[in-house]
């Protein structure tokens, strides 16, 4: 069993990017947003304690979001990728802390890197499917559904999240770029880090991530 790990600001693409990555290598999909965001839906402790600080662009803490990745890894036994964890130093040195314990290997770290203008104008135009066992993710100008406001792969309503709202924005760009750089610097010695620019068609960036999956290991 591996873990790989996607890195990259809110909306630059990792969400889109991991389902076809998932879909391809046949990879376990984890996204902590996903994960939260189902919690908040249920009204689970941890939705609770999560709930305001989601929509409002802050981080949730890091000792709830490593409980619930490690919860979820013991379940698992497939290779997995992550998407939107580990999002500060912390969980990066408890997660590597963890895999030794497990025995879990390191797989890939793959940094989608953009500029900051460019997100802006992907979260004004992102909707998502508001059914969370399908989850699409849509852009009104890039990608937009067949049929106004219904996603094309389930049929249910899409729904523009609470967080994608500039305000919230601005927050987790701040919060992303108090947390990101140390978190780059841990993984950017490490063999298995690879940058790929994020500006590229979503269909280049696809290409070039399953693209790494036919190195020799
Ligand atoms: P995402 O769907 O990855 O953009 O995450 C949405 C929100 O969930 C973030 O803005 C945070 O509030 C929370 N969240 C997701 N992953 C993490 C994480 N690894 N650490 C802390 N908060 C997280």
């Amino acid at each position: 069993m591996k873990v790989h790990i996607l890195l990259g600001p809110p909306a630059c693409g990792k969400g889109t990017q991991a389902k076809r990555l998932v879909e391809k290598r046949s990879l376990i999909h984890l996204s902590t947003g996903d994960i939260l965001r189902d919690a908040v839906s249920r009204g689970t402790e941890v939705g609770l304690r999560a709930k305001a600080l989601m929509a409002s662009g802050k981080l949730v803490d890091d000792s709830t979001v490593n409980g619930v990745v490690f919860a979820r890894l013991q379940d698992e036994t497939g290779d997995v990728l992550f998407d939107g964890y580990p999002r500060t130093l912390f969980q990066a040195e408890s997660l590597q802390t963890f895999l030794s314990s497990q025995g879990i290997a390191l797989g890939f770290v793959m940094d989608i890197e953009i500029q900051e203008q460019e997100l802006a104008d992907r979260i004004v135009n992102r909707r998502v499917c508001s059914n969370n066992s399908c989850g699409a993710i849509y852009n009104l100008k890039s990608k937009a559904p067949k049929l106004e406001g219904i996603c094309d792969l389930c049929g249910s309503t899409l729904k523009h999240r609470a967080d994608d709202t500039l305000e919230a924005l601005q927050i987790r760009m701040e919060e992303f770029n108090r947390t990101f750089l140390p978190l780059q610097a841990f993984y950017k010695g490490m063999p298995n880090y690879r940058s790929v620019d994020g500006a590229q068609h979503p269909d280049t960036v696809h290409a070039l991530l399953n693209q790494l999956f036919e190195e020799p290991a």
